[in-house]
């Protein structure tokens, strides 16, 4: 009797759950602790695993097992470079791994089936997806935390504001070194769960509820982002790379942070 590749996933995936917190046992045995290349190799090996069982493409699988996770922001550097970084295919942000560089094309193809997978289930819910897709997306930093938004006329919205865009703009240049750009924006939900610490008068968790309405949003590319509720004047994030590098690394540093994207349809 065969066994269908969704049963064989399930299986391997409580089987990789089970290795990693068994690992965790076995590297702290001093046998094991005292070569870190036996840890090395063996988490190179489960990433390899996991990204074969979640179907993802062989050249992004080994890229991210050999580079580690700064791979998505070189592929954001690359955009950058480029002069693509407003007019991304659509696909790219339809996926979940990071791919292996801003031209993978087995990315663009995943992308396309995933896609074609939500129309063929809905047409609405295609439209749903893919106008969400289509959003400008803030990047607040390299580790895939992105912030959706749609960008309004200040003119028009400015009677329904409590913070100026004048009082804005002196309160972010206080924060924030030049070159600032500001926006004021809807943003419906931040777009990736991660959690970082709180540390006043930073606001540095993300998502945080404060994080979802009209905002006035300012940022210096590559640096840092100021975030205040236009309605509300409610601190929704303010994070510097000054601040948050020296606690995950130098290898976060990019210019690819802090700068918003935008993507394109490339297809029908
Ligand atoms: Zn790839």
């Amino acid at each position: 009797m065969g066994v269908s590749k969704d049963e064989a996933a399930v299986k391997l995936r409580r089987s990789l759950v089970d290795i990693r917190s068994r690992f965790d046992e076995i590297r702290e045995n001093p046998i094991v602790s005292s070569r870190k290349e036996i840890s090395k190799d063996f988490l190179k090996a489960l990433t390899i695993l996991e990204g074969v069982m979640l179907d993802y493409p062989e050249c992004c699988i080994n890229s991210y097992a050999e580079k580690g996770p700064f791979i998505r922001l070189r592929v954001y550097e690359e955009f950058l470079e480029t002069g693509r970084d407003q007019s991304i295919p659509i696909e790219f942000w339809a996926v979940a791994h990071a791919p292996c560089s801003s031209t993978c094309k087995r990315t663009l193809e995943l992308g396309r089936k995933y896609l074609d997978a939500v129309a063929e289930f809905s047409e609405n819910l295609k439209y749903h997806v893919e106008s969400r897709l289509l959003l400008p997306r803030f990047y607040q930093t390299g580790g895939a935390r992105f912030v959706d938004l749609q960008p309004i006329d200040y003119d028009q919205h400015k009677e329904e504001l409590s913070v100026s865009r004048t009082q804005f703009e002196d309160e972010a240049r206080l924060r924030l070194p030049e070159p600032i750009e500001i926006v004021l924006c809807n943003i419906p939900r931040p777009y990736v769960l991660v959690e970082a610490p709180e540390e006043p008068p930073y606001k540095m968790a993300f998502p945080n509820p404060d994080m979802i309405g009209t905002m006035w949003l300012a940022y210096t590319p590559g640096f840092g982002t100021y975030m205040v509720n236009a309605k509300t004047g409610k601190l929704a994030l303010y994070i510097t790379s000054d601040k948050w590098i020296p606690k995950v690394g130098e290898e976060w540093r990019s210019k690819s942070n802090f700068r918003i994207y935008q993507s394109v349809k490339t297809q029908k």
